[in-house]
């Protein structure tokens, strides 16, 4: 058999899970950092599904997913050679309220993968066992709330926005109790870093500035290598992660993105989306959605991300403060300009991102209130936000022309049809092609984001032993920009009972 080079090439490039590159540093952070231990084997533990988008990250060959021992080693039954299994301390800010010590109460890190790009991949499983950390939790994860991350946290990778990863998910006999009893789960996911704005948090409450120093010495030296001849690498990095958490909480709320839970322990130092709990993509813009049945307050509500993530960051900034140059004043007076520059680069990006939705090349004075103007249509007028967009992608510019695809989403169609009149003047204004427009719009207008309902479908027909919903979903939302012909039932808005799902905290 004659073989193209290249591919072959890349498959010895695959590596056995016994083989994977392992070169953990975490586990190298003292004690008071972490605890070692062991995960503790679920019963009758199955692969439920398998992501080769995420394997390649480790450039783990995806036919080793057929191994028995795949099973073993990645659900924690045997050790997996190389890695260094420990439970991470973290603490955090809950719902306003700090929380002196939480930390990795069910999931275990590995350790990291180093890949053949340089790249260093975290493997944690999520729902392994006790863990010191575990406070009156089983150490546990169901399997609705597993498939939710696994299929989320790809979707978010799909439509560019920064993320943790999945790698695979298991099912297992092992009764949990929640509400009732459920089937506990196992998540496997990947990031090149779990540390979160908490993990800060604890040494500074705690007085640990020495502590503090060294993690902040950690991540700059793991994740932000370019920071470290700075003059005050520390409020670089505070910089750094202000831009990199503003940039994807615009993304959010361009892509309606609610995440329910933004705990400062939730808050990735990376500024990747992490923790996925009782989050959701707006079906209808509802900007006051709250996600979470248990945020009675409706403090993590759809429209008020932007101004806890700043408060979230003010929390780190606290944090950091030992760290940012004496006297003490200075330091604060050198965290709040950092905090400053939040909420212009939110907007900027966030208009940014708006204009492209909008299919917009230019920036013109009027883009502002043409935004505002269609935001409070769609809300009054209760339209699906994703299936908007994507149809605008097909609004005809030429005069008289009816777009009754877009009407037709309106109760009240004249007020449509008078933003319309002003969308129609501003796409005339910088000689916008329709069909050059449509398709730049189909690249930032998902077709397929993941919805409630269509998650709840598949952890309802996975709870019958029926796993094809994982894998058509995973299939689509890998690729939310595409058409996939045959498929498009699953960009329609809810059905009845699939609208507003109170999704429950426990997990
Ligand atoms: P979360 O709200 O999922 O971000 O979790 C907050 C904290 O509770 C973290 O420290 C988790 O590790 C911990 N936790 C959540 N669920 C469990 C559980 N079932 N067992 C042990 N710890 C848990
Ligand atoms: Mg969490």
């Amino acid at each position: 058999m004659v073989e193209c080079p290249q591919a072959r090439r890349h498959v010895d490039a695959m590596r056995r899970l016994d083989q994977l590159n392992f070169s953990n540093s975490y586990a190298r952070l003292p004690e008071p950092f972490h605890s070692r231990l062991r995960p503790t084997p679920l019963q009758g533990t199955h692969l439920l599904s398998f992501n080769p988008a995420a394997a390649e990250l480790l450039d783990l060959d995806p036919l080793e997913s057929l191994r028995p021992e795949f099973t073993h080693w990645l659900s924690g039954q045997a050790p997996l050679p190389g890695s260094e299994p420990l439970a991470a301390l973290y603490a955090g800010h809950q719902f306003g309220h700090y929380v002196p010590q939480l930390g990795d109460g069910r999931a275990i890190l590995l350790g990291e993968v180093q890949n053949r790009r340089g790249e260093r991949w975290e493997v944690q499983l999520k729902g392994a066992g006790l863990t010191p950390y575990s406070r009156r939790g089983d150490g546990r994860a169901v399997l609705r709330s597993t498939i939710r991350e696994y299929l989320c946290s790809e979707a978010m990778h799909g439509l560019g926005i920064p993320t943790t990863r999945a790698l695979c998910l298991f099912g297992s006999d092992e009764e949990v109790w929640r509400e009732e009893v459920e089937n506990g789960a196992l998540l496997v996911r990947l990031a090149p870093s779990h540390v979160r704005f908490g993990s800060f948090e604890v040494f500074y409450y705690r007085r640990q500035f020495d502590h503090l120093r060294r993690l902040a010495d950690y991540v700059i030296a793991h994740h932000y290598p370019e920071l470290r001849e700075d003059e005050n690498p520390y409020l670089s990095l505070f910089r750094e992660v202000t831009t990199r958490t503003a940039r994807l909480i615009a993304q959010w709320q361009s892509v309606g993105f609610a995440h329910g839970v933004m705990n400062t322990d939730n808050m990735s130092i990376l500024g990747l989306t992490l923790d996925y709990g009782p989050y959701a993509f707006l079906d209808d813009f509802d900007p006051g959605l709250v996600c979470n049945h248990s945020d009675y307050q409706g403090r993590y509500a759809f429209d008020r991300q932007p101004d806890i993530a700043h408060w979230n960051l003010s929390r780190l900034g606290q944090a950091l403060l030992p760290l940012l140059g004496e006297p003490v004043e200075s330091g604060v007076e050198r965290a709040n300009a950092v905090l400053d520059t939040y909420a212009p680069d939110f907007h900027a990006h966030y208009q940014a991102l708006m204009a492209g939705k909008l299919g917009l090349r230019e920036r013109q004075a009027g883009d502002a209130p043409l935004l505002q103007d269609l935001l409070q249509l769609l809300a009054a007028q209760h339209v699906d936000y994703s299936n908007f967009f994507r149809t605008l992608g097909r609004f005809d510019s030429a005069p008289g022309a009816r777009n009754a695809a877009l009407r037709d989403l309106f109760v009240e169609r004249e007020a449509f049809d008078r933003w319309a009149e002003d969308y129609r003047a501003r796409l005339g204004a910088e000689q916008s092609d329709d069909s050059l427009r449509r398709h730049a719009m189909d690249r930032i207008n998902p077709k397929y984001i993941l919805r409630n309902y269509l998650a709840q479908q598949a952890i309802a027909r996975a709870q019958q032993g029926d796993n094809s919903e994982i894998e058509r979903l995973l299939r689509l939302l890998q690729a939310p920009f595409d058409e996939h012909p045959g498929d498009e039932a699953y960009a329609a808005a809810p059905p009845d009972w699939g609208r507003r799902l109170a999704i429950s905290c426990s997990s």
